[in-house]
């Protein structure tokens, strides 16, 4: 991770980070004070973001939550690791196979040279008794070598059995490092794949390609007066709507906090808009209630931003884009959808 600070930032950060430690009672070492420099620093706006709402909802930074906080946001991501750690027994696993492929081959080569001894034996005159001996020896040789061979053949099955959970395994830990945990759609980092890869189809293509930027109206202070486990319940609740509304290629995603996105590819603006309205509508129209309680909290609200892809402009500027145009919607009074379209300056010109 590259730390651009200079020397006065540096230290100041330094400092903040210290006395953090050192208010909380938490032991300085190097991943707590890695966690506490980032954060004074506001690199990683996640990062920034989750430790706000754990401090707003008076959650004690114990060292265990430091610690999570640090594999979490620094250490090698639960994907890198589970490959590096699948490289790591599918070599174990393979040499072991070629191990015993080559005990295979040394022992079929000794099986080979015994028969050619029996052969040349066999060459002589021989008696009934010298026949019987011969054949006792070539029938406990070859008892040897299909023993050896079960024994490979059970080994390979085993081998083929651990390389197959090996994949399963793989699948399942980028299929989790992709997703969110809470609402159980994609994280941030597959809003960023579905979007690179949506973008590269769409050039060649020439095909439209929207995006939508979703925030919730007002939710902090729905959390405040209703409590952070029933805020995450209305997260869950509009990750199903946008999973609801959307089909084919189209990506939902939670992008941070009570923000989500939607990549649309194939998509034009007004149509991408419409969707907009059809999302708002549906979650508007969704009553939050408590059913062991049978208490209702009411109604949320959505914001939505909409821009659509202009072929060769970088992608955080169509994120830009999209961010103006929910910010838009929050401006002239939140619960609504506002469509961005890009004034270039060859539009400016013409
Ligand atoms: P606005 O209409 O301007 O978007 O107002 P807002 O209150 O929604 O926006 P603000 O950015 O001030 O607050 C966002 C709130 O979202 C803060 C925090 O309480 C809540 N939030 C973020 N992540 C989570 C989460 O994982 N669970 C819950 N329950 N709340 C969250
Ligand atoms: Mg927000
Ligand atoms: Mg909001």
């Amino acid at each position: 991770m590259p730390y651009p600070d200079g020397l006065d930032r540096a230290t100041e950060l330094a400092h903040q980070a210290f006395s953090r430690m050192s208010g909380m009672q938490l032991p300085p070492h190097p991943d707590n004070f890695t966690l506490w420099y980032m954060y004074y620093s506001g690199e990683l706006p996640d990062l920034v973001r989750t430790v706000d709402f754990m401090t707003r909802d008076g959650l004690p930074f114990t060292a265990k939550r430091c610690d999570e906080l640090f594999r979490r946001f620094f250490s090698v991501d639960s994907e890198t690791q589970a490959i590096r750690e699948a490289g790591e027994r599918t070599q174990r696993l393979l040499s072991k196979v070629v191990d015993l492929l080559q005990g295979l081959g040394k022992d079929s080569g000794h099986y080979g040279r015994t028969l050619d001894d029996f052969k040349s034996e066999l060459e002589e005159p021989l008696t009934v008794d010298q026949l019987r001996a011969l054949v006792t020896a070539v029938a406990a040789e070859t008892k040897v070598v299909a023993e050896q061979h079960q024994r490979l053949q059970g080994h390979i099955s085993d081998t083929s059995t651990q390389l197959a959970e090996l994949r399963a395994s793989l699948q399942t830990a980028r299929r989790e490092a992709l997703t969110d945990s809470l609402t159980g759609i994609g994280n941030r980092k597959a809003f960023d794949f579905a979007l690179n890869e949506a973008v590269a189809a769409a050039i060649p293509e020439n095909q439209p390609l929207s995006l939508m930027m979703i925030d919730i109206d007002h939710f902090k202070k729905f959390n405040d007066a209703h409590g952070h486990l029933v805020g995450d319940h209305v997260l869950r609740l509009v990750a199903r709507v946008l999973t609801e509304c959307i089909k084919g290629r189209d990506s939902a995603a939670r992008y941070g906090g009570e923000e989500f996105a939607i990549v649309l590819p194939m998509t034009t603006l007004a149509n991408a808009t419409a969707l907009a309205e059809q999302v708002r509508k549906t979650v508007g129209s969704r009553k939050i209630v408590n059913r062991n309680r049978n208490e209702s909290f009411g109604n949320i609200t959505l914001s939505i931003g909409v821009a659509e892809y202009v072929r060769g402009e970088p992608l955080n500027e169509l994120i830009q884009r999209a961010d103006t145009g929910l910010y838009t919607a929050k401006r002239t009074g939140r619960n609504r959808v506002a469509a961005q379209v890009r004034t270039t300056p060859e539009a400016h010109a013409g």
